[in-house]
């Protein structure tokens, strides 16, 4: 990977936790420009200017996680689904992930300067119901080991990604990013960074599958990669793909699929996360397990990846993929060994309409390795080499699943025997009892 890349990766995004308040959001700020608030000295207006009509800039603070995300914890069976709509875009799924290393004890200099038995005596503490001071820690917004954003980009297409990513190059902002916030590191959120919360980015699954034609299958690839995906998967003896959005979570990606075998007569099967709000970002990009849907079979989630198109700290929006490989049935291999990765940057990057994107060579002094970065992403971490747009991901052939998960849960209830996590919640339920 050339350092250039890597330099502007490690500024770039997020990790976990800290936090302070700001001033209040509305979820229709649109474009309208903040002047107050978190960096009220850098031109916000600038950035708006660049902005679709249907991406949104907001202000927020402490008031909207504990307005918006609390009285969801406080339920009997806490839902991600009633979370991840939320206004603000603040709400993670566990209540203390709000809190640097998702830990609401106040310190001067956080968590991370506690020592180990220091750490685990908060645990015992907490557990064996010692402390009090949970309540008026998590209720506190001067609390310093709060570690929320500010401001909040709600992005609709690539283009504001660009916009928002230029603006932060050139103010000096770190970015994090965020599709369901299910990262149980906290690593969606960050304080003092512009949030881009890709929730209402264009949603690709409902229309995304190609069913690819085989009559290609030999020909090159085209110089703009888009006949990359199909032949990738031609090789692969697959069939199938599905574009999937920066901001799509499994959820919305198995309805579609759904909706699609209903119609069509059960053809396709994807690869993918356990809980529904879990997103195909994160979990790709950290490896993917999936137990439950065909991993063992088809591999991991990184291997489901077929194409990337994603914004770099650059501010260039590219697309990548394997443009050449070879066959390795010989030494075992199900899938062909990739030789070589080629990418292509989006020359018209202020173009709104994707109808009208220009994919081209990237330019001569562009210093992007596209082998490193495909072998980096997959696997090296969300939101650590840049904002992912979309994705094409491998289909297989329709493969029926039994819900394993279900009938432990009914001879569970029916032993009477309590879970792990149900003893866990004896105290403080509010904080760890969950529905996904
Ligand atoms: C209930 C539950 C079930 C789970 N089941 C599984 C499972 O079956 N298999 C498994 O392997 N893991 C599983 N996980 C773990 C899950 O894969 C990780 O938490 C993963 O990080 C979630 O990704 P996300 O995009 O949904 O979450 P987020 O917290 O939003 O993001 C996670 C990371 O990805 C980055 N990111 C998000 N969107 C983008 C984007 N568009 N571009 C670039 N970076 C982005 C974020 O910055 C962050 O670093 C599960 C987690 C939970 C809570």
């Amino acid at each position: 990977m050339a350092s250039f890349a890597f330099a502007d990766a490690a500024r770039f995004l997020l990790l976990t936790v800290l936090g302070i308040p700001g001033s209040l959001s509305t979820a229709d700020a649109a474009s309208a420009s903040p002047v107050s608030g978190w960096r009220s000295d850098l031109d916000w207006a600038a950035l708006t200017s660049k902005l679709s009509s249907s991406a949104s800039l907001i202000d927020t603070s402490y008031d909207d996680y504990a307005g918006e995300c609390f009285p969801e914890f406080s339920e009997p069976s806490p839902t991600t689904y009633a979370l991840i709509d939320q206004p603000s875009g603040m709400c993670l799924p566990h209540q203390f992930l709000g809190w640097e290393m998702s830990w609401p004890r106040p310190s001067e200099n956080g968590h991370l300067n506690q020592t180990f038995n220091q750490a685990f005596q908060d645990i015992l503490d907490l557990v064996y119901d010692a402390l009090t001071d949970v309540d008026s820690w998590l209720a506190d917004p001067t609390n310093p080991s709060l570690n929320l954003p500010s401001k909040v980009l709600f992005p609709s297409i690539a283009s504001d990604v660009v916009a928002a990513v230029n603006f932060a190059k050139e103010n000096g902002l770190e970015i994090s990013v965020k599709n369901s916030g299910h990262s149980y590191q906290g690593a969606s959120s960050k304080k003092d960074t512009l949030l881009l919360n890709m929730n209402r980015y264009t949603h690709y699954a409902p229309t995304g599958i190609t069913d690819c034609d085989a009559s290609i299958l030999g020909s090159t690839v085209a110089e703009d990669l888009s006949t990359q995906p199909c032949l990738l998967s031609l090789a692969k003896n697959k069939s199938s793909l599905i574009r999937v959005g920066g901001g799509e979570n499994f959820d919305k990606v198995y309805r579609a699929l759904i909706a699609a075998n209903e119609e069509e007569g059960y053809k396709y099967h994807l690869v993918g996360g356990a809980a529904g709000t879990v997103s195909p970002m994160g979990w790709s990009w950290q490896g993917g397990l999936a137990g439950t849907t065909g991993g063992r079979l088809y591999g991991f989630g990184v291997d489901q990846v077929v194409q990337l198109e994603m914004v770099l700290p650059n501010g260039v929006h590219v697309k990548f993929g394997p443009t050449e490989w070879e066959d390795a049935s010989a030494e075992g291999f199900t899938v062909p060994r990739t030789k070589v990765v080629s990418g292509v940057c989006r020359s018209n990057p202020d173009e709104h309409d994707e109808e009208n994107w220009v994919w081209k060579s990237c330019p001569e002094d562009f210093d992007i390795d596209f082998n490193d970065m495909w072998f980096a992403v997959r696997g090296g971490g969300g939101g650590t080499w840049g904002v992912v747009t979309s994705v094409y991901l491998q289909l297989h052939d329709y493969l029926p699943v039994e819900n394993i998960c279900s009938i432990l849960f009914h001879l569970q209830q029916k032993s009477a025997l309590p879970s792990p996590l149900s003893l866990l919640s004896l105290r403080h339920s509010t904080y760890w009892r969950h529905r996904f």
